[in-house]
């Protein structure tokens, strides 16, 4: 399939006043955060999304369609000036398909990446950077090898269109597992592979990791990047929970100098995350995601550019905004159900986002930023806040 985006020329004369009509593909929170930052620039935008009253459709026009619906892309493609996407499941047809007739930033190359977790991790091999041992799995037969090849526990993922942990089983480690049911067993790599649904997959050493930390950046499309500062993360339950910035020199370094690669190798415009283990105090690539990310969040009012204005300014060959933090900063997901808002912005430094979306177990409904001008204080108040908010794994 044609990878070209060649519809790029800059969108409007350089120099020129006047806010310009943005078409983002996907309509969910993250869509909804862009253009909230895009209308303050005096943008507007149309969102495609399947969904009945997505989070975006708040802010701007909602094409309700699914994102393969071939006349709904080319309507968004022809009536607005530049096209990007909040997530990164935009099937590559449909992405081609938009590029052929506009500008879409990132374009289909990162997506192609990014969407198949086999090819994302063959990239960052192949840049050097160093990831958990992996295998390839195509058959029960390929987890039973794949358990004894990399020994300890490991981790099924399908290569496609995984999230939020789902489309993934955790196998024990088969010398602690009991003889007869253990995972090298072809009945527990069976009922794996089931579970998945028999999809291509990648089988992933589990890596006993001291954190998990990730990087936000930004690459306009005159070559410009701005690096966030990097962000801790603790997952439950495969979910983001908390995000909490960091002030860590080498490892802000070493993930800086892998993002650079990343997004210059794919000469890629816009925002993106990656993620990463933090493990002997160097890290070790887990996934990206060619889009604005979740661990960004405390960047609306923690940064004085957040990272929903800057993937803006990216696309649109705009000067980039300072991404560095105000002082402390975190933010709290808040999945499954949502807490008494006014108990949450009681604590000082917070704000509440709230999607607008019908509560259901294990989804993101909303989140809290908070932040404090040192990091005492900012962990006194999460503490507070994390004894009103429902962690995801009860949510
Ligand atoms: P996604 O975010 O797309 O659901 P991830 O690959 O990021 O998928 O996995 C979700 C979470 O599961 C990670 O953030 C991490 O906490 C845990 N995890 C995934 N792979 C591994 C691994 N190889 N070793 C240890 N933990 C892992
Ligand atoms: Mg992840």
């Amino acid at each position: 399939m044609s990878v070209t985006n060649d519809n790029c020329e800059m969108p409007r004369a350089k120099g020129e006043p006047g806010g310009l009509h943005i078409g983002v593909i996907g309509g969910g929170q993250l869509g909804q955060m862009l253009g909230l930052a895009g209308v303050a620039m005096g943008h507007r935008f149309t969102f495609l999304d399947p969904a009945y009253e997505p989070p975006a459709a708040a802010i701007g026009r909602h094409i309700q369609a699914e994102f393969d619906d071939a006349e709904a892309l080319e309507q968004l493609a022809v009536e607005c000036d530049i096209v990007t996407l909040e997530f990164e499941n935009v099937p590559l047809a449909s992405a081609a398909a938009v590029a052929e007739r506009n500008c879409l930033m990132p374009g289909p190359q990162a997506l192609a990446v990014a969407q198949d977790r086999l090819e994302e991790k063959q990239f960052f091999e192949g840049l050097g950077l160093g990831v958990a041992p992996w295998v390839q799995v195509d058959s029960v037969r390929d987890i039973v090898q794949g358990v004894a090849h990399l020994e300890g526990a490991s981790i099924l993922k399908t290569r496609r269109f995984g999230y939020d942990g789902k489309g993934q089983v955790r196998l024990a480690d088969p010398a602690h597992a009991a003889h007869e049911g253990g995972p090298g067993n072809p009945g527990e790599a069976a009922s794996a592979w089931e579970a998945l649904g028999g999809a291509p997959a990648v089988l992933e050493k589990m890596i006993d990791f001291e954190r998990e930390v990730s990087i936000v950046a930004a690459r306009s499309r005159t070559g410009e990047i701005r690096f966030y500062p990097l962000a801790t993360n603790e997952h439950r339950a495969g979910i983001l929970w908390q995000t909490v910035i960091a002030d860590d020199e080498p490892l802000q370094r070493e993930a800086q100098a892998a993002a650079r690669l990343v997004l210059e190798k794919l000469d890629y415009v816009g925002v993106l995350a990656i993620e990463f283990f933090v493990r002997d105090g160097h890290l070790l690539v887990n996934e990206m995601a060619p889009r604005v990310h979740n661990s960004g969040h405390w960047s609306v009012g923690g940064a004085r550019s957040s990272q929903f204005e800057n993937h803006i300014r990216a696309i649109l060959g705009w000067p980039l905004g300072d991404t560095a933090p105000a002082g402390a900063a975190a933010m709290l997901n808040l999945v499954g159900r949502m807490p008494d808002p006014e108990a949450v912005l009681a604590v000082p430094g917070t704000s509440l986002h709230d999607y607008g979306k019908t509560p259901r177990p294990r989804r993101k409904l909303g989140h809290v930023t908070v932040t404090g001008p040192d990091h005492i204080t900012l962990e006194s108040r999460l503490d507070r806040l994390r004894a009103l908010i429902t962690p995801p794994e009860a949510g």
